[in-house]
């Protein structure tokens, strides 16, 4: 679902048919064409030629026992995949993950989808069909998307411009009409990304990977930090919320005997004691022949009590979709028996 391309097609027809468009498109989802019966014959078929509604294929759908989690694995007309996630939560809050890039340069120790390298950046439609997917899903049991985050494969700042596309096309109040704040990016701290962010007028929320407390373990966690250390993040996200007066998330990974000791939860207390920062801790979710583990529960209350005890805000997200591998960390586009070999 190209939005240019159905620009042109309706180039020389009156400005509303654009607006009857858009509200077939990201309001009644229409699946084809014949759907926008607003719309006369000759348009949807000159639309039906020459802008398809969904170039990614659902290959695979795999829901959890729970069915709070549902995984979709797309074919993209170039024939690679990528995997969108989305999560009902206990609350009405129905989050859709969608990754922006096929695979990722960024390459995480810890992630799936880091092991498997780059291919390509999304396209803004790209991004978009992920959504439009679990939003015709949930219209079936009269539910609507509530959030998007950018948490999925890859790195949403390494494409900033069609991640940003995508943001707009969402929040367009003619078209998806989700509100910019329940939208999430989160980037490994890409300086340039935060300043850019920082200058947009939209207001999406921002999470930050942080993962550790001092730089030779996030090195080694995450080689991207020699060139993105945290003092430099840090000092970007003050500036980011100077200019937005917006919170920031920093994200933590649990790993066992990595970075989940008391030593560096009072570290980390001492790095994010701020009044706009709050802290969500992660299990880590174990992926193919990881040298990794999660950390036991107590190891993670402990750590969450010291942020507490210091002032900081902690939340703890809860281990959806573990199972058909839907979970933080664990996206790779390749299934074999409902296992992604990485
Ligand atoms: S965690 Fe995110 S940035 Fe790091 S390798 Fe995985 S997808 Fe890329």
């Amino acid at each position: 679902m190209d939005l240019k391309k159905i620009e042109k097609v309706l180039a020389k027809e009156p400005p509303f048919r654009l607006k009857q468009v858009k509200k077939a498109l990201f309001q009644d989802l229409i699946e084809n064409w014949n759907k926008a019966t607003i719309l006369p014959q000759n348009l949807r078929q000159k639309l039906s030629e020459n802008c398809p509604i969904s170039e990614s294929k659902p290959e695979k759908i795999l829901t959890s026992k729970n069915n709070q989690t549902i995984k979709v694995v797309f074919g993209l007309k170039d024939g690679l995949k990528i995997e969108s996630v989305l999560t009902k939560h206990k609350d009405d809050r129905r989050t859709v993950c969608v990754s922006s890039q096929v695979g990722c340069a960024i390459g995480c120790r810890f992630c799936a989808t880091g092991q498997q390298g780059f291919k390509r950046d999304l396209t803004s439609s790209e991004i978009i069909e992920q959504t439009l997917f679990f939003a015709r899903l949930l219209k079936k049991e009269k539910e609507k998307v509530t959030n998007v985050v950018f948490m999925g494969m890859g790195e949403p700042f390494m494409n900033y411009d069609n991640v940003l596309e995508a943001i707009k096309i969402l929040n367009d109040k003619e078209g998806f009409n989700l509100g910019a704040r329940r939208i999430s990016i989160s980037t490994v701290g890409i300086i340039e990304g935060i300043k850019k962010i920082s200058q947009e007028k939209l207001q999406v929320n921002l999470a930050i990977s942080l993962h550790s407390p001092n730089n030779k373990l996030r090195s080694r966690l995450m080689p991207i930090n020699r060139k993105y250390s945290i003092e430099k993040i840090l000092a970007a996200v003050d500036d980011y919320i100077k200019k937005t007066k917006r919170r920031v998330m920093f994200e933590y990974l649990m790993i066992d005997g990595v970075n989940d000791s008391e030593k560096e939860a009072e570290k980390l207390s001492k790095i994010l004691r701020k009044p706009l920062y709050f802290v969500n801790l992660i299990s880590f979710n174990p992926i193919g022949h990881s040298q990794f583990k999660p950390s036991a529960g107590w190891k993670i209350k402990k750590f969450k009590d010291i942020l507490e005890k210091s002032g900081i805000t902690v939340t703890q997200r809860y281990r959806f979709g573990r199972e058909i591998l839907a979970a933080c960390g664990q996206l790779t586009g390749r299934i074999k028996n409902g296992v992604n070999p990485v």
